[in-house]
């Protein structure tokens, strides 16, 4: 088969692949491709039809030589077919959607690709066409419910935020009414009454750091735009705000040379903040936190890593710790409200990346997370 490369402008076939009436190899993948093919002149006349032709239309291989391929096309298709001849004559090659009519009457939609040749000295039009209804079913089921879970996440994140937001003024009240209280009353209540109001003003606080966690959760990447991010400032500065708690707690903190990427800052910032404090936090009793972050790129992202001595996590919690409102330990253990990781999960979401831990209980913890470059 040889490029036809007569380039006059007379020469209305001057873009036709030129193949020889006796090439075999031609016969042979017109003959055997299990792709429904039809050969057609260029009146649209039908000339030659493969098995899986027959098989797909329905019709004998005689009823469809004397068809053309009008007569396989829907009505409101025959402009579109048109058009597509009118693309073939700027184009040698192309694939286009469109729909096709069975002896039955069921239409199907197919994808057709005609290609050009010179049979000899003979133009004809060489169409490959692929049923893709399925395709397209499947499709249009994951477009739908891509839709709908988005309408869904929208909504979910509306209601969280407002909840959250509305819930804040009442809990204020609550609050301070509470440190009324026991300031009022201070030494003219029993044991018994004294210790009860030191639940309510515990439960309170611990319900208002939940509904704020609740409400940042549902702010994140909301009015926020994109930026270059340095790591290497970023991390710096969450290091000065921990710097009381690194001091108390004796933590040693290693910190490699971290990329720029691009993404939300404000977000950034609390992933590296949740993530290094956690790893100062769930350290083991009496050994100073040793942490390491380092960042390494791999393919088309960047992979973070923070790496912790602390207590480690069991192999069956670790996707569990990702779930707002998830803890692990009982209240008093260690301070938290089991949405930090919530909000890591989120952050990483928001950017294409994704989060998870490695960990050895007893040894410590990797949390790893990507960030697509
Ligand atoms: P919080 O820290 O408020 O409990 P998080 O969502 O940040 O909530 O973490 C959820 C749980 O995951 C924690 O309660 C803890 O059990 C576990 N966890 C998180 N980070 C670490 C870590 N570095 N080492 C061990 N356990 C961790």
């Amino acid at each position: 088969m040889a490029k036809n490369h007569n380039k006059e402008p007379d020469n209305p076939y001057a873009d036709f692949q030129r193949i020889d009436e006796g090439n075999d190899l031609f016969k042979q993948m017109f003959k055997y491709s299990v792709i429904p093919t039809i050969i057609h002149d260029m009146d649209m006349n039908i000339i030659n039809v493969n098995d899986s032709a027959v098989d797909e239309f329905g019709y004998s291989r005689n009823e469809l030589l004397n068809m053309s391929i009008y007569d396989l096309h829907t009505e409101e298709e025959l402009d579109h077919s048109n058009q597509v001849l009118n693309e073939m004559e700027r184009k040698n090659k192309l694939s286009v959607e469109t729909f096709f009519k069975r002896k039955d009457g069921s239409v199907f939609m197919a994808e057709a690709t005609p290609c050009k040749y010179l049979l000899g000295d003979r133009p004809i039009i060489h169409v490959f066409i692929q049923d893709i209804t399925e395709r397209k079913q499947n499709e249009k089921e994951l477009t739908d419910s891509n839709r709908q879970l988005n309408a869904k996440n929208k909504e979910l994140e509306q209601f969280a935020y407002i909840a959250s937001h509305d819930l804040q003024e009442p809990l204020r009240t609550v609050n301070s009414l509470v440190d009324i209280f026991i300031e009022e009353y201070d030494g003219k209540l029993d044991q018994e009454a004294n210790q009860i109001l030191q639940f309510l003003s515990k439960a309170s606080t611990h319900m208002s750091k939940l509904v704020q966690g609740l409400l940042e959760y549902s702010r994140i990447g909301r009015n926020q735009a994109k930026a270059i991010v340095n790591c290497n400032e970023l991390v710096d500065s969450v290091l000065r705000d921990l710097s009381a708690i690194i001091k108390e707690s004796g933590a040693q903190i290693e910190v490699d040379d971290l990329p720029e990427i691009n993404g939300y800052k404000m977000d950034l910032r609390l992933l590296f903040q949740n993530l290094i404090s956690n790893a100062i936090k769930f350290a083991k009793k009496n050994i100073p936190p040793e942490i390491k972050i380092s960042a390494t790129k791999e393919n088309n992202h960047w992979k973070f890593a923070i790496q912790d001595n602390g207590i480690g996590i069991d192999e069956k919690f670790k996707d569990r710790i990702f779930v707002i409102f998830q803890r692990l330990h009982k209240e008093g253990e260690y301070e938290g409200s089991g949405i930090g990781l919530a909000h890591c999960y989120k952050i990483v979401q928001l950017h294409g990346g994704d989060i998870w831990v490695d960990s050895i209980p007893g040894e410590g913890s990797t949390f790893y997370f990507t960030i697509p470059e």
